[in-house]
């Protein structure tokens, strides 16, 4: 496979010097490279979907849903496909790759709601014979600059909306990852949607860089680490567009005495090794309260130490590897680090190899105890198969402690008491709550609500956020003879 850009409805080899080595995360092997475009690239795309736009937005809404009804069918026939190319470039397990691509294909099937979900408002006689609307209108060109940790599902989030409401796109996936998008992009040229609606660009900082600035593009939504969210969302911000800019997390869990402790144990260890650690709803520190401590610390451990790692395509693993060898050594030295800073390690998954897969990024589940409260550790997202336990004796201190981090991407709570689950939902700082829940992932139907330094910008990914984010409201106030509204 080469990696090649999609522009104006053609596969285009851009003209670049530079490119990225993606490597199979399990082997080490190099499997393709991307191309690291620039902003002669991003040109070619943005004027591309700015010629498309006029055409597209007069489409009416109910045929421009039904280019999406086609990408959905495609994107189920070919679930399996996809998700090998995601387990092959990501490194997840297949089951994963695959529920990955079931929340893609639910967000393409909320947008083709838009007839409905697009309607403005009317309200006749304000005063008498004037009447006023408000219509929703698409933006214009608009853009999405996607993180590694999710290369099928991230860019749906966004783009069937932005489609679905008339607006034409553009979109950036992240160089580690580049297949999963391409071959998404073969099924976006199966649909035949119109020249120049819909468009891919390779690259990296140079890229991104290209859309931050290019004047035709209205608006941007990036998801990624929060140093690069910070970043992007005041450079767009400065350029004039709409920007969401979604960051990174450290996800807190409070295990309470009267939780269900085999059914925590379970879901908590599948929230912080499942994707091997790098997603963003990733449990990564549980706080005990009181004499929940011993009982779920041991069988924490006990869970860690038994999950099954390995090539995510080979039968029963549930956990690959990261997604390289910088960040597989990057996740040992802040497991190093911890301990140096006084954690306990009783289960310690680094230095590993797992055998047929010598040359692959692999690290075990680890555990950090007693994590020092206010430490580097504690605070630093590792975006790896780490889980830290820190330990309070009541339901205020360990609410109080989550709320002291700088994160609010998503907090949980593990309890049958209803009155701490609703003392939680009420007082926790996160924008996606779990109540007995580890990944606490909004359906599409749903924003993708991150909060503090996890998100930058008004209105979030999917649902009625989407459709917010994606048009722009045109009030109109009509007078008329007032005869017109008379009783006659
Ligand atoms: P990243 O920030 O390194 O990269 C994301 C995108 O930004 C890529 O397309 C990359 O090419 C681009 N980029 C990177 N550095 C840049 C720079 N200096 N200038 C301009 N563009 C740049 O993130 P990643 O490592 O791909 O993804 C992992 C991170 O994403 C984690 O922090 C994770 O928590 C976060 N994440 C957040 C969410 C969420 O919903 N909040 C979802 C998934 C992942």
């Amino acid at each position: 496979m080469e990696i090649l850009n999609y522009i104006n409805n053609e596969w285009i080899k851009p003209n670049v010097q530079e490119y990225a080595s993606v490597i199979n995360p399990a082997t080490g092997e190099v499997i393709v490279k991307t191309p690291l475009c620039g902003r002669t690239d991003v040109n070619m795309a943005a004027n591309a979907a700015s010629e498309a736009f006029p055409a597209w937005r007069r489409v009416p809404v109910q045929d421009r849903v039904q280019y999406l009804f086609t990408l959905r069918d495609l994107l189920k026939a070919n679930h399996d496909e996809i998700a090998k190319l995601i387990t092959n470039e990501c490194g997840k397990t297949f089951e994963e790759s695959k529920a990955e691509m079931v929340r893609a294909i639910e967000n393409v099937e909320v947008a083709c709601g838009m007839p409905h979900l697009g309607k403005g408002e009317f309200v006749e006689d304000i005063a008498p014979g004037i009447d006023e609307t408000m219509i929703r209108q698409p933006l214009g060109v608009c853009a999405t600059i996607a993180p590694f940790n999710f290369p099928g599902m991230i860019p749906f989030w966004f783009l069937p909306y932005a489609l679905a409401a008339g607006n034409t796109y553009i979109v950036k996936p992240s160089e580690k990852v580049p297949m999963t998008m391409q071959f998404i992009f073969k099924l976006i040229e199966q649909v035949g949607f119109p020249k120049g609606v819909v468009n891919m660009v390779n690259g990296a900082k140079e890229a991104v860089d290209g859309i931050l600035e290019h004047p035709a593009i209205r608006a941007i939504t990036f998801v990624g680490s929060t140093n690069t969210a910070k970043y992007i969302y005041a450079t767009a911000a400065a350029h004039g567009k709409r920007v969401q800019a979604q960051g990174g997390a450290k996800n807190p869990v409070i295990v309470l005495p009267d939780a269900d402790m085999d059914m925590a144990t379970r879901i908590i260890a599948d929230s912080a090794f499942g994707c091997a650690g790098q997603r963003c709803l990733a449990v990564s520190f549980a706080v005990t309260v009181a004499e929940a401590r011993n009982t779920f610390t041991e069988a924490i451990c006990d869970a860690a130490s038994t999950r099954v790692v390995g090539y995510g395509l080979d039968a029963g693993v549930q956990m690959g590897p990261v997604i390289n060898a910088a960040s597989k050594s990057r996740i040992e030295s802040l497991i190093g680090l911890g301990v140096q800073e006084g954690a306990g390690i009783p289960v310690d998954g680094r230095g590993i190899s797992i055998k047929g897969y010598e040359g692959g990024s692999f690290v075990r589940p680890t555990i950090l105890a007693d994590v020092p409260r206010g430490s580097e550790i504690a605070k630093t997202e590792i975006f790896g198969p780490v889980l830290s336990l820190m330990h309070v004796e009541t339901v205020d201190e360990a609410i109080e402690l989550v709320n002291s981090g700088q994160y609010g991407n998503q907090a949980s709570l593990f309890t049958s008491s209803g009155s701490a689950a609703r003392k939680f939902r009420y007082e926790a700082e996160a924008g996606n709550i779990g109540i007995n829940i580890g990944v606490a992932a909004p359906m599409a139907f749903f924003p993708f609500s991150g909060w503090k330094e996890s998100f930058f910008g008004d209105m979030h990914g999917q649902g009625m956020d989407a459709v917010e984010f994606f048009t722009q409201k045109k009030v109109v106030v009509e007078r008329w003879p007032k005869e017109w509204s008379r009783k006659f």
